[in-house]
């Protein structure tokens, strides 16, 4: 089991290890640029090898991407539609570059042009994403919390999408447990817990799962808000972490936390509680 979080690659990308590794990161996840924009920036090839070097000597692992929120595939219009192929294209050549191990893209969504049309167009984007060289890299779907007319908070669409594309072994899933409780899956129930596992498992395939976003959640049940809140402060709450944390399925796997920072110390806390829930570690103080 692995728990990291989300970090800045400002400065030079390498900083972002010292970054993950000074606040107890096993794993992380980075933007490959503007998390707000089209336009990521390069990677500098001259910090390639110290990056590398870092990442080694702290252990940090799995890398993951994590794609720029403006990305969709599901885009109606062609500009939008032919940027974000162009964005995940080029999200994905950084990946091979930096040896990352997962690339993270937000399912997407129709814009009111309708679930079908969002669907084909999500097919026909992946496909051509797929033609590209993934090196070891895989592209993990991430379930969205279904506001509006976003695609991907109910498993039968994700397992669609995949099914769609033949089962191609670089897909995968990325599990948001506050996108999934605000979509209406309530995981702070150990009963409907694994109702989900086992869900998931027939509609996807728990392999298919490259990591676990760890979010608390501030809404309330399938109220399709995304909002992430600090573990053991939301809805999902510290019980409804700790039986997440307890199954079977999900001792080997990675998780990252990506909630709110108000405070300096957030994330060193986020992850020391789910550590110790997960009984790996004491609690903190
Ligand atoms: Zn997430
Ligand atoms: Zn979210």
């Amino acid at each position: 089991m692995r728990f990291g979080a989300h970090v800045s690659i400002a400065n030079h990308l390498y900083d972002a290890v010292d970054r993950a590794a000074s606040i107890g990161c096993d794993a992380m996840q980075i933007f490959p640029g503007n998390p707000r924009g089209w336009h990521s920036s390069y990677f500098d090839l001259a910090d390639l090898d110290e990056f590398r070097r870092r990442r080694e000597l702290a252990d940090i692992r799995p890398l993951v991407i994590h794609l720029p929120y403006l990305v969709n595939l599901g885009a109606p219009t062609n500009r939008v539609f032919e940027a974000s192929i162009a964005a995940t294209k080029d999200s994905l050549a950084k990946a091979v570059l930096v040896d990352a191990d997962f690339l993270v893209v937000h399912v997407g969504s129709h814009v009111g042009a309708g679930r079908e049309y969002g669907l084909q167009r999500i097919n026909a984007g992946l496909k051509e994403v797929l033609t590209s060289d993934f090196g070891r890299a895989k592209l993990l779907l991430e379930n969205t919390a279904g506001a509006g007319f976003t695609l991907g908070s109910r498993l039968e669409e994700i397992a669609e999408i995949v099914n769609d594309l033949d089962k191609d072994p670089r897909l995968g899933i990325c599990l948001d447990t506050c996108h999934a409780y605000a979509a209406g899956y309530d995981l702070s129930d150990p009963a409907t817990l694994d109702d989900f596992i086992k869900k998931l498992d027939d509609l996807i395939g728990l392999d298919r799962i490259g990591v676990i976003h760890a979010n608390d959640c501030r809404g309330t049940l399938g109220d399709h808000l995304d909002r992430h809140e600090q573990i053991g402060h939301g809805a999902i709450g510290r019980d409804g972490f700790r039986a997440i944390l307890k199954r079977p399925e999900f001792q080997e796997m990675t998780f990252i936390i990506e909630t709110p920072r108000p405070e300096a110390g957030d994330d060193i806390r986020n992850l020391e509680v789910l550590r110790s829930l997960a009984g790996i570690a004491e609690s903190p103080t």
